[in-house]
């Protein structure tokens, strides 16, 4: 081990307050990298089939990559590894913040978690010491209150907590990392909770190691001028992810009143200018980061005036404002706020209170299901309301609305899957795919259910010339080759807004680690982590037919905007995943062949899934 990683990892075992120490396995970090690809690897080689994912049993891992902590550019990402309660299949949640960089410096590549603990607790590491504390005080706290208590309580510390959501299974909850950022989706919060941890403390003093400090630097150098010289970051500086609500509202494909249209006609109200002038009072970053891209925000007027956030980040605007028919940016932001307090992921959040109104309106859900409230489009106080009861999981509507809206609609019955909006269960973010096919067939192919951070090509879609919007026409090379790609990218793991090339990727793993990667077998081992996390997940019960859309996109059209009229067809898209199950060396059934896996040194994972190797 010559740097990049620490070549350690901390155990905790919850059941009896036991921790251990491992050492990273080199040669598995040679192959898949750190956080998102070792994670995986982790997770399939030591969960056994069939867990659930709310048992003790199931491993809870905070993850780091070779390049966190160092000093090059978004070094501050981690990423939470788990098996999903919302999808029961493979999870990966990336978060910003500090605590990365800090797990690093405290000495640990991986910190996993197991067991469950008698009674709420939660755990300091400073360095190589590790303590299990009483969290009595602190069980039933929201998440800003529960981060200020343990900086109060143990001194400058880092911090990964959970909020009453997580404590309360809730099956969409997030982790909140350093008071004011997330791992959202697919319910790691959940894990958490079901573990009886309600936060990780951690202080680290160390520096990460690295095998070419001199070489690292001047890498590092060239990212940065890279950064700054790049045409898009002074807009994501300026005004971060909001910038998107306007392109998207005006080319008709922001989710509106829970997919039923694409253009929400106060979407101007949202638009990232005006947010900037009605409540955004500065800006803020991650870890060694000059994009700066967070917005901190405060409410100046009305019955909300004073509530202060991070955010709200374009997919909140196009989950929890338009898709919910709420019109205003301060409004957008009291809702965000209640869901980052209570621990919830906004994107899941949304669709869920999208479906709660539709099935509301369509008798699915009654009246006396949802006490005193009366949901409706728009009607912020009463989804405020909602969301409490959600988090709490009170009353009817609140239990079965925490399950998410695959399992909601299947409890609900009533025909209610038909405006359940998820693929694999995980809720479908801000980008309907009749206004962008291309994300159709990303959300269906994602490893973690419908997510747009696998392979977002909505940017390219609108704007490339030889790319056609509306047809899935050369999408299936391209939604490959930009999964392979950033799976490599969270692997290492750097942030997603950041322009850096594959070249200077690989120099830096190299740089830091000792490896003699190539721009080639940087992207091998993307596309090996890909196949691994199929095989879980056809292991773990993903039938291959499930890589698939909520039927809405093929049968229902919008009324208006420039995608009115249009739906997906089932043929195209059809004739599109085999497209992509072929460029992928995947049998007709989406399973990866035993010729695929040889390639890509996993034919000893193929009897895992019932392939004869
Ligand atoms: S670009 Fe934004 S989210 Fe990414 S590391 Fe920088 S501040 Fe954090």
């Amino acid at each position: 081990m010559s740097g990049g990683y620490t070549g350690k990892m901390l155990i905790i075992d919850l059941n009896n307050h036991a921790t251990s120490v491992e050492e990273t396995d080199m040669n598995d970090a040679r192959d898949f990298i750190g956080a998102k690809g070792l994670g995986a690897k982790i997770l399939f080689d030591r969960l056994p089939k069939g867990t659930d994912p709310l048992s003790p049993e199931n491993l809870l891992m905070f993850t780091t990559g070779p390049l966190t902590g160092t000093s090059t550019q978004t070094s501050g990402r981690g990423t939470v590894v788990t098996k999903s309660p919302q999808t029961g299949l493979y999870l990966d949640s990336h978060f910003g913040g500090i605590f990365a960089a800090e797990m690093k410096k405290a000495g640990w590549d991986f910190i996993i978690i197991k067991g469950r603990s008698n009674t709420p607790v939660y755990i300091v590491i400073n360095d190589d010491s590790v303590e299990f504390k009483d969290a009595s005080e602190i069980w039933g706290k929201e998440c800003l209150e529960t981060h200020n208590w343990l900086q109060q309580t143990e001194g400058r510390v880092r911090t990964a907590l959970i909020g009453p959501a997580g404590e309360n299974l809730v099956k969409f909850s997030a982790i909140t990392i350093d008071g004011h950022r997330h791992a959202g989706r697919g319910g790691p919060g959940a894990v958490m909770g079901s573990k009886n941890l309600k936060a990780i403390a951690i202080n680290g003093s160390n520096k990460v190691p690295l095998h070419d400090p001199d070489g690292f630097r001047k890498v590092s150098k060239e990212v940065l001028k890279q950064i700054k010289e790049n045409d898009f970051v002074p807009i994501r500086k300026k005004y971060g992810t909001p910038y998107w609500v306007k392109p998207v509202n005006d080319e008709g494909f922001i989710p509106t009143r829970n997919y039923q249209e694409g253009y929400f006609e106060k979407g101007d109200n949202l638009r990232a200018e005006v947010m900037q002038e009605k409540i955004v009072d500065g800006s803020g970053s991650c870890f060694n980061c000059v994009i700066m891209c967070w917005n901190k925000s405060s409410i100046k007027s009305g019955p909300h005036k004073g509530v202060s956030l991070v955010g709200p980040e374009y997919e909140t605007f196009a989950l929890m404002g338009s898709n919910l028919g709420v019109g205003s940016v301060e409004d957008v932001a009291y809702l965000n706020e209640r869901c980052n307090e209570l621990g919830m992921d906004t994107i899941s959040l949304g669709g869920v209170l999208g479906f709660a109104i539709e099935a509301y309106e369509k008798g699915a859900i009654n009246k006396g299901d949802l006490g005193s409230n009366d949901i409706g489009w728009g009607k912020v106080e009463e989804l405020a309301k909602l969301i409490t009861d959600i988090a709490h999981r009170k009353g009817k509507a609140g239990d079965v609305l925490a399950e998410g809206v695959k399992i909601a609609s299947e409890k609900l019955g009533k025909e209610s899957e038909n405006y359940a909006i998820h693929a694999k269960g995980l809720e479908i973010p801000g980008y309907d795919p009749r206004g962008t096919f291309g994300m159709g067939l990303a959300y269906a192919t994602s490893d973690r259910g419908g997510c747009h951070q696998r392979a977002w090509t909505a940017k390219a879609e609108l704007y490339d010339p030889e790319l056609d919007r509306f047809s899935f026409d050369k999408k299936a090379k391209l939604i490959k080759d930009i999964q392979d790609e950033r799976a490599a990218f969270f692997s290492l793991v750097l942030c997603d807004f950041a322009p850096i090339s594959e070249e200077n990727c690989v120099d830096m793993w190299n740089l830091a680690s000792g490896f003699d990667h190539t721009v080639g077998s940087y992207l091998l081992a993307g596309e090996r982590v890909w196949n691994l996390i199929r095989l879980f997940n056809i292991r773990e019960g993903l039938d291959p037919t499930g890589d698939k859309l909520p039927a809405r996109f093929f049968k229902e059209s919008f009324t208006k905007g420039p995608a009115k009229g249009i739906v997906l067809s089932e043929d195209e898209f059809q004739q599109s995943l085999k497209e992509y199950y072929s460029l992928r060396g995947w049998n007709s059934k989406g399973i990866p062949t035993t010729k695929k896996l040889k390639e890509l040194g996993l034919l000893k994972y193929a009897k895992a899934i019932g392939l004869d190797n």
